[in-house]
């Protein structure tokens, strides 16, 4: 395949591809091996990458940010939507940095609030996801630190970020039984996926898998 045409003409075959790798490293949900197959990853990364954009690599999307390997972005999405029969209901998203995960989570919830910290990425996220036509997301700029009250109680929350330890705000705006996926630092000062249920008398805490994120930091930028 001509790399040159950044995939541009057919990139539905590499997608499937890539959509039955997950499924060979254990991803089961159907929603998420459907709108993994669905959203085009490489409109979201440069044009020099977008040979790339379906291997199982995170990429640079500006800034000092970058995407998450498509494997991690699947496994989060499966974790957060765990008993969910159908769509999920609505969904935070923490760090919405090129705009892809969004896309994703566009095709399994039914509403999706994003939020970014820096002005570049989250222009650049409403460019990338205009010609997607995705009514059902909303960008916004903002501290993602602090939630975003006015869409809550979620149906799940999702970091992209990867702080000291999950804001106390986050777990206030979880409906009962929902789910928290965030890259969190853990006791052994390594960073691993964190999941926290919210039951109706408190919060279930399991600790997964190592991972690397980039840091939550607080303020916009
Ligand atoms: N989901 C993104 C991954 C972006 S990387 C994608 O599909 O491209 C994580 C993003 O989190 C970065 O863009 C970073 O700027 C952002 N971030 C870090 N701390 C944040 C905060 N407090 N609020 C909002 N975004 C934050």
């Amino acid at each position: 395949m001509p790399v040159s045409s950044g995939l541009g003409l057919d990139s539905s075959a590499v997608r499937a591809r890539m959509v039955a790798k997950l499924a060979e490293q254990g991803v089961k949900d159907p929603w998420v091996l459907q709108a993994m197959g669905q959203v085009e990853r490489h409109r979201f990364v440069e044009t020099a990458l977008a040979g790339q954009a379906y291997e199982d690599t995170s990429l640079p999307i500006g800034l000092g940010q970058t995407i998450s390997k498509p494997n991690v972005v699947a496994r989060m999405i499966e974790l957060l939507r765990q008993d969910a029969p159908g769509k999920l209901g609505r969904v935070l998203e923490i760090g919405t940095g090129c705009g892809y995960q969004a896309a994703v989570l566009s095709l399994v919830a039914t509403e999706v609030y994003s939020v970014e910290r820096l002005r570049g990425l989250h222009e650049k996220a409403k460019k990338n996801l205009l010609p997607f036509r995705l009514p059902n997301v909303h960008l916004m700029l903002g501290d993602g630190m602090l939630g975003f009250p006015k869409g809550a109680p979620y149906a799940g929350i999702i970091s992209a970020a990867g702080g000291e330890e999950v804001p106390s705000v986050w777990l206030e705006q979880l409906a009962v039984g929902a789910r928290l996926v965030a890259p969190t630092v853990t006791a052994s000062r390594h960073q691993a996926l964190v999941v926290i249920r919210r039951t109706t008398t408190g919060f279930d805490r399991q600790i997964l898998e190592a991972v690397h994120f980039v840091p939550l930091k607080s303020g916009i930028a």
